[in-house]
């Protein structure tokens, strides 16, 4: 079930927010593939907007990455949605989303009725992200940290999703998955990263490739 949102007149928006504008970026992510509807439905009711600057709300619903300061960016919609639907096939009930970044993908995570829990490394995108979901009256659990140790003391999770890329998949992330759980990460250098699925089956883990994509680097360390 769709946990309900606290949506204020600056969340339901007017103009290139708008509803009309949002439902056309559902229109253009169906036709593109997605074709999990509470996914959609996520998409349709989380405001994008909120999670970047004002000076971009204008472009929040188009389906492109855009920046978010500290040089990180809001992932793409389309990315933040094929992210979403590989997990949800496993039927998880809770995640962990390693690189909270505006807190976007943690929104629609949670909007989709998961238990959340998020790791970001860079304190001030952490509370902004913060602030953004406890206005929004979305219950995400969040911790400031380097998100390549996970988040070990509530794992493990029956689903993890990785927001930035890494040259390799990160061991302790994959120790965190429960038997039965899907990781989705995106691996490889800046000159080409591909975004894997990988389940937790009794007898092993199978691996698979879902898309070309492009990310961040998954960085070690904290900043504040
Ligand atoms: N999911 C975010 C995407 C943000 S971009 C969103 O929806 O907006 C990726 C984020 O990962 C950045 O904020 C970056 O600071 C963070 N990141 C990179 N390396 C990290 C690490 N080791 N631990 C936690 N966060 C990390």
């Amino acid at each position: 079930m769709t946990p309900r949102l606290r949506l204020s007149p600056e969340a339901v928006g007017s103009g290139m927010t708008s509803q009309r504008v949002r439902d056309r970026l559902v229109d253009r992510l169906r036709e593109v593939g997605i074709g999990d509807e509470r996914v959609l439905n996520a998409v349709r009711v989380v405001p994008r907007h909120l999670f970047i600057d004002e000076a971009l709300a204008s472009r929040a619903y188009e389906d492109t990455a855009l920046p978010i300061g500290h040089g990180q960016t809001i992932s793409q919609p389309w990315v933040v949605a094929r992210m979403t639907e590989a997990v949800l096939q496993v039927a998880p009930r809770t995640v962990l989303e390693v690189g909270t970044g505006s807190g976007y993908q943690a929104a629609i995570l949670a909007a989709v009725g998961l238990e959340v829990f998020t790791v970001e490394r860079i304190g001030d995108l952490l509370r902004q992200a913060r602030k953004r979901l406890r206005q929004l009256g979305m219950n995400v659990r969040s911790k400031h940290d380097d998100g390549r140790i996970g988040w070990p003391e509530h794992g493990p999770y029956d689903a993890i999703v990785v927001t930035a890329a890494a040259p390799a998949l990160v061991d302790a992330l994959i120790e965190q998955l429960a038997v039965g759980g899907r990781l989705v990460a995106p691996v490889g250098g800046p000159g080409g990263q591909m975004l894997l699925q990988l389940t937790r089956q009794a007898d092993g883990i199978v691996q698979e490739e879902l898309a070309p994509v492009s990310f961040v680097p998954l960085l070690s360390g904290m900043l504040d």
